[in-house]
């Protein structure tokens, strides 16, 4: 029922020592499914990379051969916590390559959900630019494929990492074909993200941010979390749901914090699989954004899956 997209080459992408963004986030993850016998539960598949015509859905091709050209020449800085390694052009177009490959499984109804295990993450990366630790926007272009490849006119993205998505909020800033909802600490890394940010033309009203101080409770969260998403959904009537899967809200996050607790990702996770089976068969692609606590991110990972394979 669930399918899980992962490959070792997310390993590759080196953000040197000390980086928040590692690849032992991902290794432990993988560790930590293995050993709960939750691997076996899963379809687990590879992914194939992006073509540049499908990073180009978002990216200008110029930016993407900027990131190329860093990688092939041994790497460099986008910005202070932004690296680019030499086989990081490699890894990002796979990480934008899986929520692709994802989609060509859920619709084809061969499985009906399905979480990348990806990075580098992407939803700070704007069109022209990356950054906040991201190259390409993954889901991002995700949606974009939809839209291009399977002609869907209403594409739901939920994104409940800590930081506000900026990238992806710009992308689809004038588009009411997608809507994006973003829960998010305010104010905090990137800074934007107000509640007043509601999109621009066409696509006014097809942005929802709601921005949370610092000492917000999950309960409060878990409240307005639910709202949103029952009555946007069945306001909106989505095609398909994709998840901006952050666990950087998890109240000891080194980098994040907004007091969820391990479980209430598994919470998170159920109220968007009711609202999926409600409006779009169950069809939902997660991807992973942010995450860094060593020991607590594969166990929200975990919640998250279950949730997805509605155990
Ligand atoms: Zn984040």
């Amino acid at each position: 029922m669930t399918l899980l997209i992962y490959d070792d080459i997310f390993l590759q992408h080196d953000t040197g020592y000390g980086h928040p963004e590692n690849a032992s986030r991902l290794e432990n993850t993988v560790a930590h499914l293995r050993q709960s016998n939750l691997w076996e539960q899963l379809r687990v598949e590879k992914p194939r990379a992006a073509s540049g015509e499908e990073v180009g859905l978002v990216h200008p091709p110029a930016y993407i051969e900027a990131i190329k050209k860093i990688a092939d020449t041994g790497g460099g800085w986008l910005d202070a916590d932004t690296v680019v390694s030499a086989a990081s052009y490699h890894a990002a177009l796979y990480a934008a390559g899986a929520p692709l490959t994802a989609i060509d499984l859920v619709v084809k109804g061969e499985k009906e959900n399905a979480f990348c295990l990806i990075r580098p993450p992407g939803h700070h990366a704007i069109p022209a630019r990356g950054m906040g630790f991201c190259l390409f926007n993954n889901a991002a272009i995700a949606a974009k494929y939809l839209q291009v490849k399977y002609r869907l006119e209403r594409v739901f993205i939920v994104d409940w990492d800590v930081h506000h998505g900026n990238g992806t909020q710009d992308t689809f800033y004038g588009d009411p074909t997608v809507l994006y909802f973003s829960m998010h600490r305010y104010p905090f890394y990137p800074g934007s993200g107000r509640k007043e940010e509601t999109g621009q033309g066409k696509g006014k009203g097809f942005t929802i941010n709601i921005p949370l101080s610092a000492d917000t409770q999950s309960k409060k969260y878990i409240e307005l979390f639910t709202d949103i998403v029952e009555q946007k959904t069945a306001q909106f009537l989505p095609e398909f749901i994709i998840i901006s899967a952050g666990f950087d809200a998890y109240r000891k996050d080194p980098i994040g914090g907004l007091n969820l607790e391990i479980e209430d990702f598994g919470t998170l996770t159920e109220i968007v699989v009711k609202s999926a089976d409600k409006h779009c068969q169950g069809k939902i692609v997660s991807c992973l954004e942010g995450g860094y606590h060593p020991s607590a991110l594969p166990l929200c990972i975990e919640t998250h899956l279950k949730a997805l394979l509605r155990k």
